[in-house]
């Protein structure tokens, strides 16, 4: 039987917010398919702990995506140890406090704070990557935007606003950078029980533990028989990330069953 080529055989890629959710089970699909992974992360606990659970292809490097000098070091350090940079995964992000769902509540300093690590730390990661693959005249950069960046009543408002922001500066980004041969795309995954979520669900419906919020989670989506898992988000990112989409650029990539399509009973 003919062995299946590993899509990303040789590729070295960088995803921010590696530690947890769709960001570790992406990095686990990426190594799968032959790339190495940095796993840029601020929390160094969870860092280390991925990189040592996904084995001698994971690396992890301590990162404040909200912060641009961590961005250029964690970009420089991979290129340094593995002499290139093929993707780049802006993956970080928080959702701030659900009090910011409420416009006569909202805290512009937490609006700030969401948009330094979404859409601050996005751009950096951008800017950066490009700076380096700019001299391959290739790359792929991935972005997480979120249907919370396409619909209303899906998040806090800096959540939504930082998401449909992220969806714009992806394609301002595609645009600018098809001239040195870099694509740029991003996903827009719908509910998945990771630790983010999880923690706003348990808020929102008084203390229900994992298992209670999984169920709730469920219970929203509108493909019979599927549930939304962070393996089917990190299977659009091996395809993003790949030469499979190596004429694919300036999308959103919208990973929700059809939930943001149609009318449903559901809403
Ligand atoms: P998660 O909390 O499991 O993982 C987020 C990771 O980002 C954590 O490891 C955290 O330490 C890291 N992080 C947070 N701030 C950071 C910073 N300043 N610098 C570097 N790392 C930082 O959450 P997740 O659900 O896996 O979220 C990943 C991305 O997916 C986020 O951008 C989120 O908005 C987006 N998203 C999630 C869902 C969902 O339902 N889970 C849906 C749509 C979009």
């Amino acid at each position: 039987m003919l062995r299946q080529l590993a899509r990303l055989e040789g590729k070295v890629a960088i995803i921010t917010g590696g530690a947890s959710g769709l960001g570790k089970a992406a990095a686990q699909e990426f190594i799968r398919e032959g790339a190495t992974v940095i796993i840029a992360d601020i929390n160094s606990v969870a860092g280390l702990e991925a990189a040592q659970e996904l084995g001698p292809k994971a690396q992890f490097f301590k990162c404040d995506v909200s912060d641009e000098q961590d961005v250029s070091n964690t970009v420089d350090h991979t290129v340094a140890c593995h002499g290139r940079l093929d993707v780049m995964y802006n993956n970080a992000g928080i959702p701030g406090p659900l009090t910011e769902s409420d416009i006569s509540r909202l805290d512009l300093t937490e609006f700030d704070k969401v948009m330094s690590v979404n859409v601050r730390g996005t751009l950096a990661g951008i800017k950066h990557a490009a700076r380096v693959m700019r001299q391959n005249g290739s790359g792929s950069i991935l972005c997480t935007a979120s249907i919370s960046g396409l619909m209303g009543g899906l998040g806090t408002y800096p959540y939504s606003i930082s998401k449909s922001t992220i969806i714009g500066i992806v394609k301002a980004a595609a645009s600018e950078l098809a001239q040195h041969g870099i694509r740029v795309n991003c996903i827009s995954p719908f509910v998945i029980p990771t630790p983010l979520v999880t923690e706003q669900f348990s808020q929102i419906y008084y203390g229900a533990g994992a298992e209670a919020v999984s169920g709730i989670i469920n219970s929203l989506g509108v493909l019979k028989g599927a549930k939304c898992e962070t393996a089917d988000v990190a299977q659009a990112a091996v395809f993003l990330a790949s030469d499979d989409a190596k004429y694919v650029s300036g999308q959103n990539l919208v990973i929700d069953g059809g939930f943001s399509s149609f009318k449903h009973l559901n809403m």
